[in-house]
């Protein structure tokens, strides 16, 4: 199996700027570069999906990690979930304070019996397990919050398949900004990141609406059905267009079959496969 790997760096309500198009483009292609080629060299998709979303949590230029959206109350809580398409194993955490990185905490969890955590106890876990902590606050968020501009999305997220043809799906979000405190997004929950042995696909925009028409998990459970991976989006898209809602999907099938499609004004994705990386225009 060739592998694929696809990212997104969430969907939005306009374009970006010309500028800020190119600092995304580059930190995109640093990402995947580092991510695909890991991938190229027999990683697995589960760990290729992690090291992408441990990257764009890094980046300050999305809302994910480091460079995260403040909660109503001042505070910033991440989510996050990854799923193991073979295993069909899905762990993450919500609303987690002050923990570097929150995929490394949701991979960490597919291990345990208990695989998703919430708040303190998320918390809690990140310590025993030893992992770093940081605060994810920049001053672009700060000036944001003090302008109580919150904006409807965020979120970044990967799918990869690797060249065993195992399939795996990671979501991370710093959620949509002056949210009441410790709302639930889609992100660590099936509806926002799902994997099964056809397909992976990680979904951004307005939570709500995701887990309203189960988009990740839809999608996948179409594909597992016979469906293709096309049929199977545009069956979810045409429900959720006459909701008039707004959220869009990156994914990929079992045959390396690659979707990046939005009901948004905008979605920031790349890919990466065998013949090269492609990106959102
Ligand atoms: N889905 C995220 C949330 O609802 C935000 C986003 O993806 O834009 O918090």
């Amino acid at each position: 199996m060739k592998p694929v790997l696809l990212i997104h760096g969430g969907a939005g309500a306009r374009k970006l700027t010309r500028e800020k198009r190119a600092d995304v483009l580059r930190s995109l292609e640093f990402i995947l570069r580092d991510a695909y080629s890991a991938l190229a060299r027999g990683e697995s998709a589960l760990s290729a999906v992690k090291r992408a979303v441990v990257l764009l949590e890094d980046d300050p230029l999305y809302n994910a990690g480091k460079g995260s959206k403040i909660q109503s109350d001042g505070k910033i809580r991440l989510s996050a979930s990854i799923m193991d398409g073979k295993r069909r194993r899905f762990a993450g955490c919500v609303n987690v304070e002050g923990v570097k990185n929150p995929i490394r905490l949701a991979h960490a969890l597919l291990g345990k019996s208990d695989r998703v955590l919430s708040g303190e106890g998320a918390k809690r876990m990140a310590r025993e397990l030893g992992l770093p902590f940081a605060s994810a606050l920049t001053p672009h968020q700060l000036a944001q919050f003090r302008a109580k501009k919150s904006g409807k999305s965020g979120t970044v997220g990967a799918v990869a398949i690797d060249r065993d043809g195992r399939l795996a799906a990671a979501t991370s979000t710093g959620g949509r900004g002056l949210e009441y405190p410790f709302r639930v997004s889609d992100s660590p929950t099936a509806a926002g990141n799902f994997a099964n042995g056809a397909c992976a696909v990680s979904a951004t925009g307005v939570g709500e609406q995701i887990v309203e028409f189960a988009a990740a998990s839809a999608i996948c459970t179409l594909v597992e059905a016979g469906f293709t991976l096309e049929k199977a989006l545009s069956k979810v898209f045409q429900g959720a267009r006459k909701a008039d809602a707004q959220f869009g999907v990156i994914g990929v099938d079992r045959r390396g079959g690659m979707i990046h499609s939005t009901l948004t004004p905008s979605l920031i994705w790349a890919s990466a496969t065998h013949n090269g990386l492609n990106f959102f225009r």
